[in-house]
């Protein structure tokens, strides 16, 4: 191992800001700010190589550590001129955690530490002011207990062990807030602190500073794994890190005096976006104060009034650093005497909105190009700008309760749960909740990702449910303070009304406002940045991207979010609209016997087949009730197809014939089976039967797809005289149309000769009728590639193929040998596990059915160079997916209506990464 230990300060920083894996994110901007003289409070960090030696040897470290930490805490006395241990001039530090990547909260942090009951008498005795230094001393008893000895909170509802002891004095000396104690109080408060230690922990705190810090050190690698951490990078998708750096760093007060405060801010609004400086500070207080959201802090402006100077120097660091970093700034700052100095920096979380705001401003602002903007928003966030918002007439209505902080945009309704657990289990059993909590902690997590919406009664604009919250792009209204939560008894009280656990209340997380009972929410509009980004993402991209979409409703909305087209159309879903359920299950019961017949007199016309069945009226029966539902379909279908054509105003649609197998369109069980059978005008035995007779033992293998048209040939032309009338209306009324005719689950190429054949036949008959040409309706005839054979036989198959498109869905099942209904039960254990990184059914398993995916494509192309290729699978809306069939050359990748613009950003950030 090289170098363990790096140094920052003023006059000398060993480590920067492109170190980050290395120092973590904490770390290498520190000595970054060091380096571009920016006021920082010198330390050192410990690299997370350390944190990654600590874990794979039995929780030792590297030889030299001691030595090295010994150096450096020796350097830092010079650089502070005070002394580790001192009783006239203590140094005292902060350790704090710090990974590669930003997880806040996450991870342990120790304030104050080297104070002990010698060394606190000296910090009273030189600072001249007992209360701030018993002040302090109470803080690091209380970080260090919960971080290093564990005293925590036992149970859900159970309150912190130190915050209950505070609050028992804060009673006894009739103190209303913290400040109001004095120092002979604190005193007290210490004893009490120190007692509850040794009692619950066993052991005394300890009165050496240097096993303060190495017991605050190990705490701190050690916590890398604690649950909540790991849950946090399991919920982010975070892997691959060594750990975290340990950040050790000489303290500045902010609880000092009036002369001192604390803050945190962000260059930018992070909910909004705006180009203001936007922030909370709490004068005479520490850090933690303002996170954790105990006392609600002023917005930044004020302290122009209270601190004209600090305020000022402030604004031309928020400046400085945004320069520097040329992106948005999550800053914490402390105050200490009238002295300003920054504490961290780190890119700031920002919902999907500020994100977007904030890319389009910095390049209108010259900071960033086009290019740069289109990359920095994440296309997985943007989900949040096209979920529906409330109805704003509805809202009017709806009753209010309170209103508090504007924490975390969006709109959200649930019924109230009062515990993290109580969300988790509810939203296991699909139900709506908003978590209530007066304050939330990083405990909450899980519970927080699964309700709809958080409420908490403390805290302010960066408490830790804030913050969480928008970087989940979570509606969240934090610091309602008129809210009074009753754990105990399932209950709040807000402005003399009683809201019960199980009741429901409705969030606007961009107003603050709560409101009791449920509020109908709108769909989202594509407008102003949102829409700019779009627009350069597409200047990038050279993947097309259409949509998957089976109305004329769902193709409009695409349309509206720049699809290019319908990538796919599954027919089916229209026959369960309306009384054509009833035609299509007619078809459905008299399909087989028409096959039989079919066979035993081998003749294929229906209406020969009716002649020649004439003595047999059961047969001569079924035939004409199968006629009868096609003829009855047809036109159903052709007006389906006209709404799409006239929705698509002349840009091309992809229709699938059916696929699923026949037993789907019939009831399995015995009331509904009844009731098909009253409206048929048939027994319930002849419907029980028929899905008898239909049953398959793996119906994804079984009679579907092409499999259905080769054998009910009528149902393909049906669909195919459907499609090709529908175009000839449309194109007759002035609109242009592009039908693409897709044969579903083809796994050899005579199937699909068979079909393209049928496909063609027809297709041309209907023009002819029409008074139409090909060269008038340009239509194609193609076929899904979603059966491993066809991949690996896409040569042959490009024959009879004007186009393929890739359906991912069943190229996962059958290629990874996953059932679609059924991989649920086991594939999170596998992702877990590692099998797979994720679920193949979300994210393309590139490395299997990417493979199969991409030797299709050479093969057809091998075939024939002009081939159009496209996916219609889920993947098609999911970022990685969408880079990946931008490598492998698609032409276009199509997705449900809501992901459109989350594959065009996509496909413009990997033609820019190229
Ligand atoms: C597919 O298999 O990827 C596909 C799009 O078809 P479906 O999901 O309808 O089977
Ligand atoms: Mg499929």
């Amino acid at each position: 191992m090289g170098q363990n230990v790096f140094f920052f300060s003023k006059e000398r920083t060993d480590g920067n800001a492109t170190m980050k894996e290395l120092l973590g994110g904490k770390g290498a901007n520190l000595a970054e700010m060091s380096g571009l003289g920016i006021p920082v409070p010198p330390g050192f960090t410990i690299t997370t190589e350390v944190c990654g030696y600590y874990q794979d040897h039995d929780s030792t470290y590297p030889d030299s550590l001691r030595e090295e930490v010994a150096g450096h805490l020796k350097k830092l006395e010079a650089a502070t001129g005070k002394a580790f241990g001192s009783i006239e001039n203590p140094l005292l530090v902060s350790v704090r955690s710090g990974a590669f990547v930003s997880m806040p909260g996450m991870m342990d942090t120790i304030l104050n530490l080297g104070l002990t009951d010698e060394t606190v008498a000296g910090l009273a005795a030189k600072s001249g002011n007992e209360r701030f230094a018993y002040d302090s001393y109470r803080r690091l008893l209380q970080m260090y207990g919960d971080v290093v000895m564990d005293l925590k909170p036992e149970t859900e509802t159970d309150h912190d062990p130190f915050e209950e002891i505070l609050e028992a004095l804060k009673d006894e000396k009739n103190a209303n807030l913290d400040t109001d104690l004095s120092a002979d109080d604190l005193k007290e408060l210490v004893a009490r602190f120190k007692a509850v230690i040794e009692k619950k922990a066993g052991r005394p705190f300890p009165q050496d500073p240097t096993e303060q810090l190495w017991g605050a050190i190990e705490a701190v690698f050690s916590s890398w794994n604690n649950p909540r951490a790991i849950k946090y990078r399991q919920i982010n998708d975070i892997k691959g890190l060594l750990g975290t750096a340990v950040n050790v760093q000489a303290m500045v007060f902010g609880n000092m005096g009036d002369g001192c405060g604390t803050g945190v801010a962000f260059t930018r609004d992070p909910a909004t976006g705006e180009n203001r400086f936007y922030g909370e500070y709490l004068m005479n207080a520490q850090g933690e104060d303002v996170v954790a959201g105990i006392r609600t802090p002023l917005p930044i402006s004020t302290l122009n009034d209270e601190m004209p100077a600090i305020y000022a120097e402030l604004i031309a660091i928020r400046a400085k650093l945004e320069a520097h970093y040329r992106d948005m700034q999550d800053i914490e700052f402390t105050i200490e005497d009238g002295v300003l100095y920054m504490l961290q920096t780190r890119t700031g979380k920002r919902t999907a909105a500020a994100a977007v705001r904030t890319a389009v401003e910095m390049v209108e602002e010259g900071m960033i190009d086009r290019k740069e903007a289109v990359l920095r928003v994440d296309p997985d966030q943007i989900d949040q700008l096209l979920h529906p918002m409330f109805d704003p007439a509805a809202e009017a209505q709806a009753p209010v309760l309170t209103k508090g902080l504007p924490a975390s945009p969006g709109g959200a309704t649930g019924s109230v749960v009062f515990s993290a657990a109580a969300a988790e289990t509810a939203a296991a059993a699909g139900r709506k909740v908003i978590l209530v909590r007066t304050e939330t902690s990083p405990e909450d997590i899980g519970g927080m990702v699964a309700a709809q919406g958080i409420l908490t009664a403390r805290g302010g604009m960066t408490s830790h449910a804030a913050v969480v919250a928008r970087g989940m792009g979570k509606c969240c209204v934090a610091g309602a303070g008129e809210l009074s939560i009753d754990y105990a008894n399932g209950q709040f009280i807000v402005g003399g009304k009683i809201v019960k656990a199980g009741e429901a209340i409705s969030l606007n997380g961009s107003t603050g406002i709560v409101y009791k009972g449920d509020i109908r929410t709108i769909d989202p509009e594509l407008s102003g940045d949102f829409g700019m980004l779009l627009e350069w993402a597409d200047e990038f991209r050279t993947l097309g991207v259409r949509t998957n979409a089976d109305t004329p409703h769902d193709t409009a909305i695409a349309v509206k979010f720049g699809a290019e087209g319908i990538g796919l159309t599954r027919t089916e879903h229209m026959f369960f609209e309306g009384d054509r359920i009833v035609s299509f299950r007619r078809l459905v019961l008299a399909a087989e016997t028409v096959k039989r017949l079919r066979v035993d007199k081998e003749i294929d016309d229906l209406t020969e087949l009716q002649k020649a069945c004439e003595d047999d009226k059961a047969a001569v029966d079924a035939v004409r009730q199968y006629k009868q539902a096609l003829q009855e379909l047809l036109p159903l279908q052709r007006g389906d197809f006209e709404g799409i054509f006239k929705a698509l105003k002349g840009l091309p649609a992809t229709i699938r014939l059916l696929d699923p197998p026949l037993h789907e369109f019939l009831p399995h069980d015995a009331e509904g089976q009844k009731e098909v059978a009253d409206v048929m005008g048939v027994s319930a035995d002849v419907i029980r039967e028929k899905v008898e007779s239909l049953h398959e033992f793996n119906p994804m293998l079984g009679h579907r797809g092409c499999r259905l048209g080769i054998i009910y040939p009528e149902i393909s032309e049906m669909q195919v005289r459907a499609i090709m009338g529908a175009a000839c209306n449309v194109h007759k009324s002035g609109i242009p149309v592009k039908p693409e005719i897709m044969i579903p689950l083809v796994g050899h190429v005579k199937e699909l000769a068979l079909q393209r054949e049928l496909s063609v036949r027809i297709a041309d008959e209907v023009l002819a009728a029409n008074g139409l040409t090909k060269s008038e309706i340009p239509y194609l005839v193609g076929t899904m590639i979603e059966v491993p054979r066809a991949a690996v036989t896409a040569d042959e198959i490009a024959t009879e193929a004007d186009f393929f498109s890739f359906g991912t869905n069943d190229l996962t099942q059958m290629g990874c040998g996953f059932s679609r209904d059924d991989a649920g039960k086991f594939l999170k254990d596998y992702v877990e596990l590692g099998i797979y990184d994720k679920d193949p059914f979300q994210v393309l398993d590139q490395a299997g059915v990417g493979k199969l995916l991409a030797m299709a494509c050479e093969l057809g192309r091998k075939t024939r160079p002009d081939i159009k290729l496209g996916i219609c699978g889920e993947h098609g809306g999911e970022p990685s997916s969408v880079a990946f069939c931008h490598k492998v050359g698609l032409n276009y990748v199509s997705c449900s209506p809501y992901r459109v613009p989350v594959a065009r950003l996509a496909a413009g950030q990997a033609a820019i990464r190229g």
